[in-house]
């Protein structure tokens, strides 16, 4: 019989991300120059804590935006006061039960009972995610939207720091389209490779236009459209592998884009998908049906890269291509440890949970405290 650990308190910090270079996406229309993150310490009456980061890219890029995390976990954190946070999927029944949908939020708090788990049992968490796998994980750089040589003179910084794949932000009108891909596919060299990240800006006519006239290379485009429908009228008339991002938020969403063979590839982003626990079981069906990944968050700092680091590190090579460390566009740094680039390539760490040992004068005092 094991005797339960229960949750005594959670606590909430807010973190400002300054990012070091301005960033533009899907042809300009998103700016941001910072990001808003919520990291959560969950205490046990065990004395051990657990560390999670929620940080929605913005509140432009995705139906989710940082006010919303703090107001989701103050609906939450009573919820699961006394709870074993060991039990993870019994937790995101609680969640589930107590708010319904909004699952951006609940990615925060999953992944600090993840971290009391891997602490708990002294192992890593990519050992409870199926395994540690003996691979680099890749890391993409992500190259905002410019005219051709700011992006270039972006893809040259990421090349300094070992990058090979590259993330490029385009979805301005077709013609500046073409001349962005067109530069920069002949700037990287074979062992580099790109994708084309569209943000959802494209109509599919745009779509077409744009990726017919560049079919000398076979190039991944990711989320050309808004809509599921749009990218899967896309995908039924390009070569052009086609990534799923924006569009992926709920495990009924890979199962149907796989019915449809509407995607070669999806980003799977922790916090989109709900924390660590729901992206597992889409990184599951995504290894049965033969979907690649590139498993990440959608932002914030070395806490949340390191959670998906991990997810990362447990599945098999064959079918990731590579993740993004948001951590490492930033001017600060929010934890000691953690996956950190190491020339183009990371490793989860081998110490028990998720590795990370936040800095609390980074961190501030409490914005709020549950117990
Ligand atoms: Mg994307």
């Amino acid at each position: 019989m094991v005797s339960n650990i229960k949750i005594s308190r959670i606590s909430v910090y807010q973190v400002t991300l300054p990012l070091e270079h301005p960033y533009r996406l899907s042809g300009g229309r998103l700016y941001f120059d910072k990001l808003d993150s919520t990291i959560v310490a969950i205490d046990t009456d065990e004395g051990i804590r657990g560390w999670g980061e929620g940080c929605p890219w913005g509140s432009t890029y995705l139906p989710a935006f940082a006010k919303g995390v703090r107001a989701g976990i103050e609906e939450l954190a009573p919820q699961l006061l006394g709870l074993d946070p060991r039990r993870t999927d019994s937790i995101y029944r609680t969640m589930d039960i107590a708010l319904p949908g909004h699952p951006y939020i609940k990615s925060a708090l999953d992944m600090a009972c993840w971290d009391i788990l891997g602490k708990a049992t002294g192992l890593p968490l990519c050992e409870l995610f199926g395994g540690r796998l003996n691979q680099p994980i890749i890391i993409q750089n992500s190259v905002p939207t410019g005219t051709p040589e700011e992006m270039i003179e972006s893809i040259a910084r990421g090349q300094q720091k070992g990058y090979t794949i590259h993330t490029c932000k385009i979805g301005a009108d077709v013609a500046k389209d073409i001349e962005r891909i067109k530069a920069v596919s002949s700037y990287l060299s074979a062992n580099e490779s790109a994708t084309f990240d569209v943000n959802r800006a494209w109509l599919v006519d745009e779509a077409m236009r744009v990726m017919n006239a560049v079919t000398d290379n076979i190039i991944y485009f990711e989320q050309p459209c808004e809509t599921y429908e749009e990218c899967l009228q896309v995908r039924r008339v390009t070569s052009h592998p086609i990534i799923l991002d924006e569009c992926i938020q709920r495990y009924g969403d890979i199962v149907r884009a796989n019915a449809d063979r509407a995607c070669e590839a999806i980003g799977l982003k922790i916090g989109r998908v709900g924390g660590l626990t729901k992206a597992k079981r889409i990184r599951d069906f995504c290894v049965e049906t033969g979907i690649r990944m590139n498993i990440e968050e959608t932002g914030g700092s070395i806490i949340a890269d390191t959670g998906a680091v991990h997810l990362a590190q447990a599945t098999p090579e064959t079918h990731l291509r590579a993740t993004w460390l948001c951590h490492d566009m930033l001017t600060i740094d929010t934890a000691t440890g953690g996956a950190r680039n190491q020339g183009g390539k990371t490793y989860a760490p081998e110490t028990p949970g998720l590795g990370v040992e936040p800095k609390l004068d980074v961190l501030g005092e409490a914005i709020a405290v549950y117990e």
